[in-house]
């Protein structure tokens, strides 16, 4: 059961594998995949916006989650 209606949508393309907005979510929701990308959780995710404002490539976006 998703908790809140948004969430954090990643450009995994343009994400640079910091691991910053991982280590900043509250809820664990953000793990970097094969060192490459960061992959959001949305099960987990709460839509607080802390991983958006720590992303220093700014690729991370709060949306309205879909249904
Ligand atoms: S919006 Fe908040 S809960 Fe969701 S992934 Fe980002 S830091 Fe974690
Ligand atoms: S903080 Fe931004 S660039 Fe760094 S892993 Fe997360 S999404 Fe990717």
């Amino acid at each position: 059961m998703a908790v809140g209606k948004r969430k954090a949508w990643i450009d995994q393309k343009a994400c640079v594998a910091c691991g910053c907005c991982a280590r900043v979510c509250p809820k664990g929701a953000i793990h970097i995949l094969r060192g490459v990308y960061a992959q959001v959780n949305e099960d987990q995710c709460v839509g607080c916006g802390l991983c958006a404002k720590a992303c220093p490539a700014s690729v991370i976006e709060i949306r309205e989650a879909q249904g």
